[in-house]
């Protein structure tokens, strides 16, 4: 156990975290950010990015994370590799403590902890989970080389994976509740013209079917929403990307949080009602954009370096 002090501390290492660091580096504060579970944020899963100004061509989003970790660490931002559990935001200095038993002490703070994703919440989606339900492509895609799967949602990330699949499987069944995408129009081209691609529009999920012994999934049961007729489609891997809720819960005792579980900053800005607490990227939006996301953490740190 160590106990950390410091004038800015920055929680989450997603692009709003790592540019906050950044700021806060340039400006000579005594800053460091605690990276949380996934260091590297949401976007280290992502398979590919083209909409990230300053790459001409496309680069994944690990690569893209890998570039922005190294940016940090040589402009000399300290990062430890550890996640804040505990926070104490009635009195500051705050004091904030760690899975890994550490504490930390900060006059100022950017909560930028991103977002998780969102389950079906079906018991037998959760039973397979790890054993053939996915919410990463990119991470389990290799996995179905050759196989059938099924894609879940209607979004940009259920496009992006369906179309990262038809790289390796065989067949791609797209499962959506509604009769269109709200996914960016270049993705749903490419995607309507992949052959691979098979989309079931007005569907739902009623079950993942599988094996016990080892659990392996064999099918899910979907079910027309109009003319509530079901079917089966069997397929070895289920990708769940119905959307993400924010990392908020930690912080709902100290800071209003709107119906999305979004934490609410001040007027064009990233402060909350608590002086010296901020918030930037995907807990304070819905966009889910690293672009926005860095945008925000820069913006964060300025307004954290001013109020110090
Ligand atoms: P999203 O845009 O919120 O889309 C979620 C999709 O899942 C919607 O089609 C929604 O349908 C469906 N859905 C939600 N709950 C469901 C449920 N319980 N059962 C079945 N379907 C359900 O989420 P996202 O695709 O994760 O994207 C979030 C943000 O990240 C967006 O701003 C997006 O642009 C961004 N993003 C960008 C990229 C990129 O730039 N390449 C990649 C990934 C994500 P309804 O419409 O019926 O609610």
């Amino acid at each position: 156990m160590a106990e950390y002090t410091s004038d800015l501390l920055i929680m989450g290492s997603g692009p709003a975290g790592y540019t906050a660091g950044i700021y806060a580096a340039r400006a000579g504060i005594k800053s460091l950010i605690v990276a949380g579970a996934q260091k590297g944020g949401q976007l280290i899963r992502s398979s590919e990015v083209e909409n990230y100004p300053g790459f001409a061509d496309p680069l994944s989003g690990f690569e893209l994370m890998e570039k922005i970790h190294q940016q940090a660490v040589n402009l000399g931002v300290k990062i430890i590799d550890d996640e804040i559990t505990e926070v104490d935001l009635y009195d500051q200095p705050f004091v904030c403590n760690s899975a890994g038993g550490n504490v930390f002490t900060s006059r100022s703070i950017i909560i930028a902890t991103g977002a998780s994703v969102k389950w079906l919440g079906l018991p037998s989606e959760q039973k397979y989970i790890g054993h053939g339900v996915s919410s990463c492509a990119t991470c389990d895609g290799f996995f179905y080389r050759g196989k059938e799967v099924a894609v879940i949602g209607g979004g940009n990330s259920a496009v992006e994976q369906a179309l990262y699949l038809a790289n390796y499987v065989d067949k791609v069944y797209i499962i959506h509740r509604r009769h269109s995408f709200n996914a960016e129009r270049i993705m749903q081209k490419r995607l309507f013209e992949n052959r691979k691609i098979t989309i079931f529009w007005n569907n739902v999920v009623d079950e993942v079917l599988g094996k016990e012994n080892p659990l392996e999934v064999t099918g899910i049961k979907i079910r027309n929403v109009k003319s509530d007729r079901s079917r089966i489609l069997e397929v070895a891997g289920v990708f769940v990307a119905i959307g993400h809720h924010p990392n908020t819960e930690m912080f709902r005792k100290y800071l209003h949080l709107d119906h999305g579980g979004y934490i609410v900053t001040k007027p064009s800005s990233t402060a909350t009602e608590i002086e010296g607490v901020f918030a930037a990227g995907d807990v304070c939006n819905p966009y889910r954009q690293a672009i926005i996301a860095a945008g925000c953490g820069a913006r964060a740190a300025l307004e954290a370096i001013r109020s110090l």
